[in-house]
């Protein structure tokens, strides 16, 4: 009989530890949404005890998602797990995942602590967490580079005290397939099947899918992925990957499942790309921009004849539809609405409205309107937070050899703010326009523009990383068919959404 892999989601906390990848409440609970459409057997929605803004997070999307385990990971620290557990109280299914290293040098040199004082902390905490949720996993902080005899003794206490799933993570991403697999037949031989053997590893030699799909034959019936394998360093295994590699070659997994619905995939990669402004590199498997372009001549040939000769998986099957031309300024809002059902999204009455004035203004601007463009307005409208300030109108002028000016209006509480700035080039004017018509000083930590779709008239989406006041920097994005005004809109966001976090 065909046995499930779990997928357990760790995007909203491995993923979101990654450098320039946080996002706000309402951004995580999108992403949420998108995991539950995935059809993500657990997603860990952060780790409630690390800030306020986390377990805010954690608890609203307990409240809102249904068909997903929510999880929140937790220091095997009793305030942390009392914390998680907290965030937590709303979900409908719900997991405590709390760790503790157990590698010598983590130990030795982090916990300065015994093994046996390790093991000790790990039961009390266990136990504590299964007193108030019903599932707990247990890591093994760095298991791979752990002693094999002290994991046998750490997986029979955290049986014994409650946990049920035991996750054993290469947490710096050194091994190759061949040991993870070695490795997880040891411990799964020794569990017997009484604890769920979860993998969870990172890339830093490029081997993280490898690695998982390696633990898996060797017993592990969990897998810890992100989407666009997102996370510290160079990222985790990425969802992507590891469920396409299950489902293409169901020959060398044929007593294995996941209940991932794929062509959800794409459309949840490219709004993550959207919301945190970090695209997958060109040629990242599945869900790179050239994963499924063929360049050459001989390649374009063989695959209009036939499209396997060159084609191991099927664009569609991620949900993926490549770039036809599709609505126009004469498509009428059922075409619109059956439009976004097949590219995944599901809207409110309202939602939909105001996507559909976008698309008819965008349509008036730009002559043909690509999936890309559609995806990329959708998901600019559905992370909408609170707009304290708003763009009413920006004016700039850039005169080669003087300063660069912007005006702007904006409007804050029902009055209209008016300013104007002079900068060293006109993005520069328009940040230090922003700034003065706020009252509130920004520095800017990056900036990135991306073309949405093909064409010389095609849709600007810029995105910038700000740190307001000199705090955590924000992430914000613009769009726009003029590259100024989409630059004032990403500033702009990153601004309203440090305004509503700091309320
Ligand atoms: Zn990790």
């Amino acid at each position: 009989m065909s046995e499930k892999i779990i997928i357990f989601d760790t995007t909203l906390r491995d993923g979101e530890q990654s450098p320039g990848a946080s996002m706000n409440t309402e951004e995580k609970i999108q992403i949420a949404l998108a995991l539950e459409r995935l059809g993500v057997d657990v997603m860990e929605a952060g780790f409630a005890a690390s800030s306020n803004g986390d377990f805010e997070a954690i608890n609203k999307i307990a409240q809102i998602v249904k068909n997903s385990s929510v999880c929140s990971l937790a220091r095997c620290v009793e305030n942390d797990i009392i914390q998680a557990a907290k965030a937590l109280e709303p979900a409908e299914k719900k997991r405590i995942h709390t760790f503790i290293a157990t590698s010598p040098i983590h130990m030795e040199f982090k916990l300065k602590k015994s093994p046996d004082e390790v093991l000790k902390t790990a039961v009390k905490n266990v136990k504590l967490a299964k007193s108030l949720c019903d599932d707990v996993e247990f890591s093994c902080e760095d298991a791979l580079r752990s002693d094999i005899s002290f994991l046998k003794e750490m997986a029979d206490a955290v049986y014994e005290a409650g946990a049920s799933t035991l996750n054993l993570p290469d947490t710096v991403g050194y091994r190759i397939p061949q040991e993870m697999y070695e490795f997880f037949k040891i411990m799964s031989e020794y569990t017997k099947g009484k604890l769920i053997l979860s993998a969870h590893n990172h890339n830093d030699l490029g081997l993280a899918t490898a690695n998982t799909l390696a633990a898996i034959l060797g017993g592990a019936r969990q897998i810890e992925v992100t989407l666009n394998g997102l996370g510290e360093r160079a990222g985790n295994s990425a969802l992507e990957e590891a469920v396409m590699a299950i489902k293409t070659r169901k020959d060398a997994f044929s007593n294995f499942y996941t209940q991932i619905n794929t062509k959800e995939i794409y459309p949840s990669s490219k709004l993550l790309s959207n919301i945190i402004g970090v695209w997958p590199q060109p040629n990242k498997a599945i869900v790179g921009k050239n994963a499924f372009t063929h360049e050459s001549g001989i390649h374009q040939d063989g695959v209009l004849k036939h499209p396997e000769t060159y084609e191991i998986m099927k664009a569609s099957d991620i949900g993926l539809v490549q770039d036809n031309l599709i609505l126009g300024k004469h498509s009428g809002r059922a075409a619109f609405k059956d439009k976004l059902k097949i590219l995944g999204f599901n809207l409110n009455d309202e939602e939909l409205n105001r996507a559909f004035n976008d698309f008819k203004e965008l349509c008036d601007k730009k002559k043909e309107v690509f999936d890309d463009d559609l995806i990329a307005i959708i998901s600019a409208e559905s992370v909408k937070i609170e707009e304290k300030f708003k763009l009413i109108n920006l004016q700039v002028s850039d005169c080669t050899q003087a300063l660069a000016s912007a005006a702007i209006s904006l409007e804050c509480d029902n009055e209209i703010i008016k300013e104007a700035a002079i900068g060293d080039g006109v993005i520069d004017a328009i940040f230090k326009v922003i700034d003065r018509a706020s009252k509130v000083n920004g520095f800017l930590q990056d900036y990135k523009v991306n073309a949405v779709s093909k064409g010389k008239d095609a849709l600007a989406q810029v995105s910038v990383k700000v740190s307001f006041e000199g705090q955590k920097a924000i992430i914000g994005n613009g769009l726009d068919l003029d590259t100024m005004q989409a630059s004032a809109k990403a500033y702009l966001a990153a601004l309203n959404s440090y305004i509503s976090m700091n309320k």
